[in-house]
């Protein structure tokens, strides 16, 4: 007997059928004899309209009553799927994150999850009682209802799997698993099979939205590997789990991108100690976040070309912050920008071992005519800023290049050109 943690997220519990046919996949796992522990997101676009009616309500909500009302979309799952579950004869009792005893800390809207107590589902499943929590939510140390950030079901479903040491830890979501890029996009894409923690961990910080990052930094951190599987289809779905010899294998894992991004660069900047700090700092002082960041000095004078990104929706006003900033400065700082630009990552723990990567990247961007406005890597990952236009064009070509598309089977070994 296994015991199983499985998440449905919005759109498996989105409307009656749906949910009917979540505790009818929930009834299977129970009569093959497993003890299972699920864990609801609220229904599909509730939580969208409980934000909005807060806001049309008033701009200045205490974060405490935001996150009461925000956290009410899981009851109305919870309670509905245990309702499906005791109609099929099949004992289920449903809970809240507080109830469970999910202890947070008391930073409302992202809460992180500090402790988990296993006692009353324990007791529960000792009854032999399905166990269903809300999602999303915990209590902080005044009793006050805590909200884990959007997609916070994930950590829910993955910080109760570690603290009960379960033997599995299911998210069932609309997609079949992790895909090498998004399927919608590039119907090449492939369904990898097995990706680790460290990857998928990038993945998700550059915007996949499969997992919540919290939820596999949690699943690294615990060793509680996560499938990611589809509530609509069999499927053996994508394991995120330890690093193996065949992932270390693999040249790249995936590719990510994000259209909303703009580039801001500024040149002639004087060389001055701690220039750079001022100018960040002015930017994230007006709360918008920087992305990437790149400096070269001139060979000309003593000055430097300064360039960052962020995201388009906060271009504007990065730019009234940038442009008051150069006004202050009084220097011949020459502002270039474009705001429709995309970014486009590459992924794969196999870098670390294997020269070429960037090389073989690059090359099959320049073959297809598109120019790389701005680059950035770490030990798993290449990104890029190219032109939004050339987006579709070079997620193709970076993606045939790695032969993403083949079965890891069919794959040349490791080449380059
Ligand atoms: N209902 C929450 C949201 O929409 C949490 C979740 O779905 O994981 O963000
Ligand atoms: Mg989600």
């Amino acid at each position: 007997m296994a015991l199983i943690v499985q998440k449905y997220g919005g759109s498996s519990v989105g409307n009656l059928d749906r949910i009917h046919h979540v505790a009818e996949k929930v009834i299977k796992a129970k009569q093959e004899g497993h003890h299972v522990v699920v864990v609801v997101s609220a229904m599909y676009g509730e939580t969208d309209r409980l934000i909005r009616l807060a806001s049309a309500l008033t701009q200045h909500y205490e974060p405490r009553e935001y996150d009461v009302l925000i956290a009410s979309g899981e009851q109305v799952s919870m309670a509905l799927l245990s309702m499906a579950l005791n109609a099929k004869n099949c004992p289920a009792r449903s809970f809240t994150g507080p109830q469970v005893g999910i202890y947070t800390d008391n930073i409302h809207t992202k809460a992180r999850i500090l402790k988990v107590k296993t006692e009353v589902i324990q007791r529960e499943l000792e009854k032999d009682r399905i166990v269903v929590v809300a999602g999303f939510q915990g209590v902080n140390e005044h009793g006050d209802i805590t909200t884990l950030g959007r997609g916070g079901s994930d950590t829910t479903a993955v910080a109760i799997a570690a603290a009960l040491k379960a033997d599995e830890c299911q998210i069932y979501t609309d997609v079949d698993g992790v895909y090498t890029t998004d399927p919608h996009f590039l119907p090449a894409a492939r369904l990898i099979p097995r990706i680790s923690f460290e990857e998928m961990l990038e993945l998700a910080s550059l915007g996949a939205k499969v997992l919540q990052m919290r939820s596999v930094e949690l699943a690294s951190k615990h060793n509680m590997p996560i499938r990611v599987l589809s509530t609509f289809s069999d499927g053996p779905g994508t394991l995120v789990t330890f690093e193996d010899k065949t992932m270390q294998k693999r040249l790249v894992s995936g590719i990510a991108f994000s259209r909303e991004e703009a580039i801001i660069s500024l040149s002639g900047v004087p060389r001055k100690l701690g220039m750079e700090g001022h100018i960040l700092g002015r930017v994230s002082e007006a709360n918008i976040e920087i992305d990437m960041i790149a400096q070269n000095a001139s060979t000309r004078d003593d000055t430097s070309d300064f360039t960052f990104t962020v995201n388009r929706r906060e271009y504007q006003r990065a730019m009234s912050v940038i442009e008051e900033l150069v006004t202050e400065l009084d220097t011949m700082i020459n502002i270039k920008t474009n705001s429709k630009v995309a970014k486009l990552s590459l992924v794969g723990i196999g870098m670390r071992s294997h020269a070429g990567v960037a090389t073989t990247m690059f090359k099959a961007l320049g073959r297809e005519g598109i120019n790389i406005q701005m680059i950035t890597t770490s030990e798993i990952k290449i990104s890029v800023v190219v032109d939004e236009e050339h987006l579709e064009k070079g997620v193709q070509a970076i993606h045939q290049a790695f032969e993403l598309d083949k079965a890891e089977s069919d794959k040349n070994p490791p080449f380059f050109e």
